[in-house]
C-alpha cells in the first residue's frame, strides 16, 4: 500500500501555538504535500487504494480562525475535510452556518453534537452524541465517519459506531495510515505552530512514521500524555 496520511488543523494565527499554525507556514506546508501526494478528502483517503500516496487535509472544530486557509484551499482547487461539532457551529470563534456552506471543496465529517468525550457515556448519551439527524439538514455530512472529541473512545464508543453504521472513527494517534489500521481507530497527525517545516517534511516520510511509534511508545511508558484537542 501506498503512504496515505491525514493531516489535522486546529486554528491558523500566532496566538495560540499549541493550537494554531501560522498562515505562512500553513501555505507552505500546504505546497509540500501538493508536491508529494494527491491531496483527497478523508472518504477517498479510507476506502481507495491507489499507486500514488495520498494525503488528507482535515480543519477539527471549524474555527473561525482557520476560515480564511479553508478559502485559500477553495481557491487552489484543493480537496480538504471540516470536522463539525453540531453545536458549536456560528458560536462566538467558530464559522458560522453561512460561512461553511460559502466553502467549495470542504467535504463536512461529523465531530459530535457538543464535543463531549465518547468514552465512559451511557448508551443513551452515546447515541445522542453521535446521531447526525439534525446537523445532516444544515450541512450534509459525509455518512459513516466520526471524529473523536480529543481523540478519546473506548470499546463501547466502537462498538456503537459500527452497530450504527459508521464506517470509520477518528482519532488523535500520531500515524501514518496504514493497512493494518483498525476501521475505527484511524490515526492522524495534529500540526501545531511548533512544527518547524523541515520537520513537518520528516513526519511524513517513512522514517518519520518510524519515529512517530516510537516517540509514541516512549511517551506511553513515561505516562505523558499524547491527546490533541
Ligand atoms: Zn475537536
Amino acid at each position: 500500500m501506498r503512504k496515505k496520511v491525514i493531516i489535522v488543523y486546529h486554528g491558523i494565527g500566532t496566538e495560540d501555538p499549541f493550537m494554531q499554525v501560522d498562515v505562512q507556514e500553513f501555505q507552505k506546508q500546504v505546497s509540500y504535500l501538493q508536491s508529494v501526494f494527491r491531496i483527497v478528502h478523508v472518504r477517498e483517503l479510507l476506502t481507495v487504494e491507489s499507486q500514488e500516496p495520498m494525503a488528507t487535509i482535515m480543519f477539527d472544530d471549524a474555527f473561525l480562525s482557520a476560515f480564511g486557509a479553508m478559502q485559500f484551499l477553495d481557491g487552489l482547487q484543493i480537496a480538504y475535510d471540516v470536522a463539525l461539532i453540531e453545536e458549536y457551529i456560528g458560536m462566538k470563534e467558530y464559522c458560522s452556518l453561512e460561512q461553511l456552506k460559502q466553502l467549495k471543496k470542504a467535504c463536512f465529517v461529523f465531530h459530535t453534537k457538543s464535543h463531549q468525550v465518547l468514552a465512559g457515556l451511557q448508551e443513551k448519551e452515546l447515541e445522542m452524541q453521535i446521531s447526525s439527524e439534525y446537523i445532516d439538514q444544515l450541512l450534509p455530512c459525509e455518512k459513516g465517519i466520526l471524529v473523536y472529541p480529543r481523540g478519546i473512545y473506548d470499546e463501547h464508543t466502537k462498538r456503537l459506531l459500527y452497530q450504527k453504521n459508521y464506517i470509520a472513527g477518528l482519532t488523535a494517534l500520531p500515524f501514518h495510515v496504514s493497512k493494518r489500521s483498525n476501521l475505527y481507530e484511524i490515526p492522524r497527525i495534529c500540526i501545531n505552530g511548533y512544527l518547524s517545516l523541515q520537520k513537518f517534511r520528516f513526519l511524513l516520510s517513512i522514517w518519520g512514521n518510524l519515529y512517530l511509534h516510537l516517540a509514541f511508545v516512549k511517551r506511553r511508558l513515561l505516562g505523558q500524555d499524547y491527546l490533541g484537542k
